[in-house]
């Protein structure tokens, strides 16, 4: 079977090999790069997010939530969701699975877990190195949370990472997605067109000296399905999607989905 990466086609099995390179090679430049990428607004978007799924144990209640955020990469919505459940509802119980494909980024992870929060090396908090096509160390009807953020287009089946997070969520969890999308407006796009094709991979050079990951990563933005495509894909692995099924973020070069197990 083959698959694109970047102007090449390739084996899957070559694409999983070269997306878990990309990463490694900017583990360490990971926050540079989603800056660069992003202009900054990723910070925003994430916060956003956070926000909008509003997730936590409520007070009065005894259901700690099983959160899993896949393709975690170095922690950010990780931390973000335990922060927001804290702060807004002094949820100090609820767990957090981080999965990704990927060694390098999972330490990163733990790492800024350590230093930076007030997690580490807590029970309520794990690193696991999983597929999110497979998830196979995740069991079935297990999760209330799934999230992933800048991670599903990675994914060399996208629709089978879809139907693995149906598989894990319970009954009633909700599956929220934030990842690069598609903007509508056509001024806007050409100007955007020309920041990330040109500009991107320039700066990725200048930057991190590494012009192949950063057009890498522009190319698997475009490659990715339109909202509205994507959106047919959550339903179609059997999600509930309310409303249209998606926000556009900054004139759709980002969105969020949303489906819920029913
Ligand atoms: N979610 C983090 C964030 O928003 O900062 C990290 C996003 S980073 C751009 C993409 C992550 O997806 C990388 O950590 C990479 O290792 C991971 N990834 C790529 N393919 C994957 C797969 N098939 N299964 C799990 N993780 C994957």
């Amino acid at each position: 079977e083959t698959t694109h990466f970047g102007y090449q086609t390739v084996s899957t099995r070559e694409k999983e090999n070269l997306v878990k390179g990309v990463f490694s090679s900017v583990a360490s430049n990971y926050d540079l790069m989603n800056d660069i990428m992003s202009m900054g607004v990723h910070r925003l978007w994430k916060t956003h997010f956070i926000n909008k799924l509003d997730a936590g144990m409520r007070p009065g209640t005894d259901r700690p939530l099983a959160f899993l955020d896949v393709a975690g990469g170095t922690g950010d919505i990780a931390f973000g969701l335990l922060d927001h459940a804290k702060h807004k509802f002094q949820d100090i119980q609820s767990t957090m699975t981080v999965a990704d494909i990927n060694p390098d980024m999972l330490m990163e992870g733990e790492r800024r877990c350590v230093v930076q929060t007030s997690y580490g090396r807590s029970p309520r908090i794990q690193f696991l190195e999983q597929n999110g096509e497979t998830l196979d160390k995740i069991e079935d009807n297990s999760k209330d949370v799934y999230t992933i953020a800048f991670g599903i287009r990675n994914f060399t089946d996208i629709q089978a990472g879809l139907n693995t997070a149906y598989r894990v969520l319970k009954p009633g969890g909700v599956f929220a997605c934030l990842e690069f999308s598609h903007v509508d407006n056509s001024l806007v796009d050409t100007v955007y067109q020309t920041y990330s094709f040109s500009l991107l991979p320039l700066m990725g050079q200048l930057v991190a000296n590494d012009r192949d990951s950063y057009q890498y990563l522009v190319e698997s933005i475009r490659k990715f399905p339109k909202q509205e495509e994507f959106a047919g894909m959550v339903r179609k692995a059997g999600f509930y999607v309310p409303g249209k099924g998606y926000e556009d973020l900054t004139f759709g070069v980002a969105a969020i989905h949303i489906g819920v197990k029913l």
